[in-house]
């Protein structure tokens, strides 16, 4: 609450200087939402001159996009004027912005319809992009054309996917073809802005669900060795909590490791990381050794690539048992109750259990008859034990 306390600081000192201002972005959103707040996003009709003019302590972080940080209270609040941008012949950056005085065209040139919500200092909202409807209907819509809007910038894509992971919004169906269409300009994106869109993207709570989409999409195709994650389609992501096993994963299968931890700006650590899991996985190194080779923490990680891994291996363990549940065993409770001339009693249930065992253990044959003659062989074992 301190961030909103400090925001409005901002927001009051703008309007008192005549400007308007505006709280907008993930900050508006995540609110609506009832989540948490980590940073402040302000949209005004002050240039960022007058911004800096205004208060003591401000960084000029991004002028050239009209974006100034104003430190209050110790804490930064981003300052953005608004601003139309036009053309992006890098597919990055806008070849020309300028600024607006309209709040409206400002809205206009954001992603997403749920990231183009303003609220005033008053918490009124001005929502010309209908964002409180698809936060309603938890659904991630772009602003205007999406084809046009991903050509525009193409890391827009991964954002809507971290967006999907990190909210469990699903996807507008012409947002989602749209998606499709321009997949392949993802190329043109920095790597360093990707793989930390891709890391948002495998820590978010509904990262099987981005999954999904990403595969979807088509997108991983276009990112150097990632296109190997296809194998894992249909697997479950949530097993991995760390992002450099998503990393790590596309590694598994390629025969030119070097070439790919060079294609990526991984930090000399990740690097490491992911060789010495990848090899770890190749001669399938026994846990208690790994742990005496490697740190904690890397162990951690070797054990969770194990497990998802081993995973679709655990589904076909379970598809061929025996039997599923107690419902396909070859006699009936009530059948094996008139076996033996016992009263009623918590026999029965132990009983059932030690068949079921034996069968799932494929040491006895899930027949009527051999389970007949096993509860035959029990029973007698049972009077023995009661003579002696
Ligand atoms: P989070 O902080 O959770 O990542 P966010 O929506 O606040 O989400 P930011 O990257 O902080 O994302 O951007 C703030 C706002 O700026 C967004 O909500 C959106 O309105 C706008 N924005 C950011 N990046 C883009 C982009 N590539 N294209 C269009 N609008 C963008
Ligand atoms: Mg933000």
């Amino acid at each position: 609450m301190k961030l909103l306390t400090v925001g409005k600081k901002v927001l009051k000192t703008l309007n008192e200087a005549g400007y308007e201002a505006y709280f907008v972005g993930g900050m508006v959103r995540d609110q609506l939402l009832g989540r948490s707040i980590y940073d402040v996003d302000i949209t005004t009709s002050a240039t960022p001159n007058v911004v800096m003019s205004l208060f003591e302590k401000t960084i000029a972080t991004g002028l050239a996009h009209g974006t100034v940080t104003v430190m209050m209270d110790q804490f930064p609040v981003e300052v953005t004027t608004f601003r139309v941008e036009t053309g992006y012949s890098d597919y990055r950056h806008p070849n020309e912005i300028h600024f607006t005085s309209s709040l409206a065209e400002d809205l206009k040139r954001r992603d997403f319809t749920i990231n183009a919500i303003a609220q005033d200092s008053e918490g009124y909202l001005h929502d010309p992009m209908n964002g409180l409807v698809d936060l309603k209907s938890r659904c991630l819509k772009c602003v205007g054309d999406s084809t046009k809007r991903f050509t525009e910038d193409p890391l827009r894509i991964l954002r809507g996917i971290r967006f999907v992971s990190k909210l469990g919004f699903n996807l507008d169906q012409k947002t989602l073809e749209g998606m499709k269409q321009v997949n392949s300009l993802i190329e043109n994106i920095s790597k360093e802005r990707v793989k930390k869109e891709l890391e948002g993207v495998i820590q978010g709570d509904f990262r099987q669900d981005a999954m999904s989409y990403l595969y979807d999409i088509g997108l991983l195709n276009y990112l150097p060795g990632l296109s190997t994650l296809s194998s894992y389609q249909g697997y479950n992501f949530n097993l991995l909590t760390h992002p450099i096993l998503l990393f790590t994963l596309a590694s598994l299968s390629l025969e030119e490791l070097n070439s790919y931890l060079m294609s990526w700006p991984f930090s000399r650590e990740e690097r490491k990381c992911i060789s010495v899991l990848s090899q770890a996985i190749a001669n399938k190194t026994p846990m208690p050794y790994f742990l005496y080779q490697y740190k904690e923490e890397w162990a951690q990680l070797y054990h969770e690539l194990i497990c998802f891994l081993n995973q679709k291996q655990i589904h076909y363990k379970t598809y061929m048992l025996p039997i599923q549940s107690r419902k396909d065993l070859a006699i009936n409770v009530k059948t094996i109750t008139t076996l033996i001339d016992r009263p009623k009693g918590r026999w029965i249930q132990q009983l059932v259990e030690m068949i079921e065992y034996e069968i799932v253990m494929n040491q006895l044959v899930n027949e009527k008859s051999a389970i007949i003659e096993f509860i035959k062989a029990y029973e007698q074992g049972v009077k023995d034990e009661k003579k002696e």
